[in-house]
């Protein structure tokens, strides 16, 4: 089918994920044709840098044949079982034994989700059941970061500390609270010491407040996402799993993005020897080559379930396509390809990444560049000295996609122009050159434009 009649379909009857419709409907989509490692075509027959890994999500890189293969091969001798009525599948038994032998020891079994959302969904479903089970039915409330992002189902929006999830939506619920997130260059404090602090005893103020008997969980994510490429100062996530420890809450790790290498290792916790009570992960655990995500929990939270009051009965929790088997096996052979050798390779290259990065901080823009293994941001300012942001109204970071675009890079312009970066872990030294030339030529474009001048005079 042509483009024309393809864009017009899609403005008809697509409802895109997180999106302003009206603004889509009048812009129309862009549509991608095909990958290949870092790169990716579109239907206007160019090839794009894509620095950010789809969603942050293809972290092995387009056309792994042998994923493909992979996929074939367990669809063409059982493509589907269910995980209901005792049934199960080799792929999915094979996944849950390996996931716990690779995440920090505190986690022993594992449920599987499509995707990242109903991951916390089904945790914060289990915590519920768990805390009723065990006979403290008022340890309901959860605590999350401001900016933290833990997907959009219809209470995980609630724990989600971003605005546009919240609005109209009627979230977060009472029982749901945030503390400041982990933001050095946007805090009063000037080291990471001060701010972890500071970090702490806002829990501990907010478990006060709402009383521990009350609280159930922290959620967290290692480094916040979609919030700003938010890296905590050394020590914070260690700092904070021991206060909930601490308090008697659960922690949870959110390791959606984190998960599967991203960060330098193959978990975030692992930076910081963290042992969650759960954590979520999806993306990276099949690369984006099928949906799947899952939660994982420790012997404390599947034991209280199993033996509690209501242990006669089933776990109403359940999906058709929980523990798929083609996306298990997907999951199966992308753990393979980070275990042989694209880890070591991520972990090899992540220099590289963080030295230009960082030498970005020379642009007129830039007044923050920060990152974690394959995982990074600039901040553009108005002006360097006060931090001082672009006027919001200018929706200053969709013109900035769209001269990257031209430039044929992708990445994440996010609403405060916060540019994040979260290349497949394939990248070779030769692709990030073409990243920072392609970014050094949108950053030059971005700073002749008459809006961005005006708002640097101040
Ligand atoms: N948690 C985190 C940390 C995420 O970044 C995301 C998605 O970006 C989610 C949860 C939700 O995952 P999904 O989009 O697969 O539902």
């Amino acid at each position: 089918m042509q483009t024309p009649a393809l864009t017009d379909l899609d403005s008809k009857y697509l409802v895109h994920p997180v999106s302003n419709f009206r603004d889509h409907q009048e812009k129309g989509v862009k549509i991608l044709t095909s990958g290949d490692g870092a790169w990716l075509t579109a239907a206007d027959g160019n090839t794009y840098l894509d620095a950010f890994a789809g969603l942050w999500c293809v972290n092995i890189g387009y056309g792994q044949q042998r994923v493909v293969d992979a996929a074939i091969t367990q669809m063409t001798t059982l493509p589907y079982a269910t995980g209901y009525f005792g049934f199960g599948s080799e792929p999915a038994i094979v996944l849950a034994e390996k996931l716990v032998s690779m995440t920090p020891s505190s986690l022993q079994h594992v449920y599987f989700s499509l995707g990242g959302s109903d991951a916390v969904d089904a945790a914060i479903r289990y915590i519920t059941h768990y805390f009723n089970a065990i006979g403290k039915p008022t340890k309901k409330h959860i605590i999350s970061l401001q900016r933290g992002y833990h997907g959009s189902s219809s209470t995980g929006a609630g724990i989600t500390g971003l605005p546009a999830f919240h609005a109209n939506f009627d979230v977060p619920t009472p029982q749901q609270h945030k503390i400041s997130c982990p933001y050095l260059y946007r805090s009063e404090f000037t080291t990471g010491e001060e701010l972890i602090a500071a970090s702490v005893k806002e829990l501990e103020d907010k478990v006060a407040e709402i009383g521990a008997d009350n609280v159930a969980a922290f959620f967290c994510e290692p480094v916040v996402g979609s919030g700003g490429v938010i890296v905590p100062p050394k020590g914070w996530l260690k700092a904070i799993a021991d206060t909930c420890k601490r308090l008697g809450i659960l922690f949870l790790v959110d390791e959606v993005i984190t998960g599967f290498g991203r960060t330098g290792k193959m978990f975030a916790c692992e930076h910081e020897g963290v042992e969650p009570d759960l954590m979520t992960i999806a993306k990276g655990l099949t690369s984006g080559y099928a949906p799947m995500g899952a939660v994982l929990m420790s012997d404390e939270i599947f034991n209280g379930i199993a033996d509690g009051p209501n242990k006669a009965a089933v776990v109403g929790h359940g999906q058709t396509y929980s523990a798929h088997p083609v996306s298990a096996a997907v999951a199966l052979e992308v753990i393979k390809i980070y275990e042989e050798s694209m880890l070591a390779h991520a972990q090899s290259v992540a220099p590289y990444f963080e030295a230009k990065l960082n030498a970005c901080m020379a642009h007129p823009l830039v007044g923050d560049a920060r990152s974690i293994g394959l995982l990074g941001a600039v901040e553009l300012v108005a002006d360097k000295a006060t931090k001082r942001q672009f006027d919001p109204a200018l929706k200053l970071n969709e013109t900035i996609a769209d001269i990257a675009w031209k430039h044929k890079l992708i990445f994440r312009a996010f609403g405060d122009n916060i540019l994040g970066f979260a290349p497949a872990l394939c990248f070779t030294e030769s692709d990030f050159d073409a990243l920072f030339e392609r970014l050094q030529l949108t950053l030059d474009e971005v700073l002749e434009l008459d809006i961005v001048k005006q708002e640097m005079k101040g």
